[in-house]
């Protein structure tokens, strides 16, 4: 549906590429197209039939079946007579009282209090919108979700209960619960839900006409450059590309290239590539029975599940687990070092990388998860203890390192350098030669926002 307001009789909006800073004109898309960066590659924006009341309905059937999924346990276990059993909220108690608080607190976020935010935010946003109104304080709603919506793993919760349930079915009697019917419901709703960024978003509210579309021109001396926050394009000085400026819509500090970026990516790495030996190294969980106590690391967890005939959940361990953070570790120090040595060598399948190792980023938390669901699950006073080891917490650690290590990075600077031949890259954004071709430059035709 065309917005049929203002912007649609003059010039229509820009979009900034956020992987190489080219400029593109939106336009309508058909059902089932995405707008591609004709440079790089990266998905600009992509069809959407679902209108904001669309949206809406949807936003609260997630957050009702939070509350279910939350509400009930995702698994029992059996162990002589005595029942045990779990949902999201007991795992985090448990591990909380058994002092291991970090690890609580981070998977507490992680997989209930931010995912809870978001939909509250959401529900917030989508109602006013749905009826054509501003919503309150909606410059901060917005920036908000946008720095949530990296950090909730819903989908490693889920996934962490499956390996959970096989890893206790070898010792006792273990049963899911109907609370992970929920969280399996809930996965695929977010997942939904996650498309709708505070980019489109802030495309929503352009088009319902209750946010002004503005089109910049880019003036002597000036660049166009979108903000990371809200999306809007708009003409910042050409001085030095780390200085800050404030975004015309949202307020947000506006970089033209992030600052320090090499820099900073290489201080998180580096604290990740320390961290990443204790979590190898020390117990992640310890069990103590009647049959004695034992520790267990992460790579004696995925033996101990291949010994138990679950080759599949073997695998998927092992992956998430040893080589996802390890791929992240090595691929994001590869891209800086492109970068430091000015290369400009495989520049798209380089951009295909990060864009890969963001989408990686939570994936690792899997096993913190299934740490804190087997503790709570085998809590039987004398019998049988399982808690979190030190492991858990460096290895946590470790994911919210790389995550930020991910965003820190620009890989925009890879692209400066093409367009500034030898020079330094930070001083030569190249967003101007790209400006806005009346026709985007997507590898599949694509037209137009929605
Ligand atoms: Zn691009
Ligand atoms: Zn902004």
């Amino acid at each position: 549906m065309d917005a049929g307001d203002q912007p649609m009789t003059r010039l229509r909006p820009l979009i900034a590429c956020e992987h190489c800073a080219s400029i593109f004109r939106r336009h309508d898309l058909a059902p089932g197209e995405v707008a591609n960066c004709g440079r790089c590659g990266t998905t600009l924006w992509r069809y959407s039939g679902l209108t904001l009341g669309s949206w809406l309905a949807l936003a609260i059937t997630t957050a009702i079946v939070f509350m279910i999924a939350n509400a009930y346990p995702v698994a029992k276990m059996q162990v002589q007579g005595m029942e045990q059993q779990a949902s999201l909220l007991d795992a985090l108690t448990v591990t909380w009282d058994q002092g291991h608080w970090v690890v609580a607190l981070m998977t507490g976020a992680a997989g209930f209090a931010l995912p809870m935010v978001q939909l509250l935010l959401l529900m917030w946003v989508l109602y006013p919108l749905s009826r054509g109104r501003l919503p309150p304080a909606f410059r901060l709603a917005m920036r908000l979700l946008g720095l949530l919506r990296p950090w909730c793993m819903v989908p490693v919760f889920m996934l962490g209960v499956l390996v959970a349930v096989v890893k206790l079915s070898g010792m006792a009697s273990v049963q899911p619960g109907f609370g992970l019917a929920g969280f399996a419901l809930l996965t695929i709703l977010l997942t939904i839900l996650g498309r709708l960024s505070p980019h489109a978003l802030w495309r929503y509210a352009e088009d319902t006409g209750v946010v002004r579309a503005h089109v910049p021109e880019e003036r002597q001396g000036e660049i166009l450059t979108g903000c990371h926050v809200c999306g809007q394009v708009q003409s910042v000085p050409l001085d030095h590309p780390e200085s800050a400026h404030h975004c015309q819509r949202c307020n947000a500090v506006l970089h033209l290239r992030k600052p320090d970026h090499l820099s900073r990516t290489w201080a998180l790495l580096i604290a990740a590539a320390v961290f990443y030996i204790p979590a190898n190294v020390l117990p992640v969980m310890s069990i103590s029975s009647l049959l004695g106590d034992s520790a267990h690391t992460i790579l004696g967890g995925v033996i101990e599940l291949w010994q138990m005939g679950s080759w599949d959940l073997a695998t998927i361990v092992f992956v998430a687990s040893v080589m996802v953070p390890l791929t992240k570790l090595i691929s994001l120090a590869v891209l800086a070092l492109f970068i430091q040595f000015g290369s400009t060598t495989n520049l798209r399948q380089r951009t295909r990388l990060y864009t890969m190792v963001e989408f990686i980023g939570q994936w690792s938390m899997l096993d913190v998860f299934v740490v804190i669901l087997l503790a709570a699950l085998a809590n039987f006073h004398g019998l049988m203890e399982i808690s979190a080891a030190p492991g858990a917490a460096a290895f946590g650690s470790v994911v919210i390192l790389t995550m930020l290590a991910a965003m820190s990075f620009d890989p925009r600077r890879g692209w400066d350098i093409e367009a500034a031949g030898t020079q330094i890259a930070a001083r030569a954004p190249v967003s101007t030669v790209e400006h806005a071709p009346p026709s985007v430059d997507t590898d599949m035709d694509g037209r137009g926002v929605r």
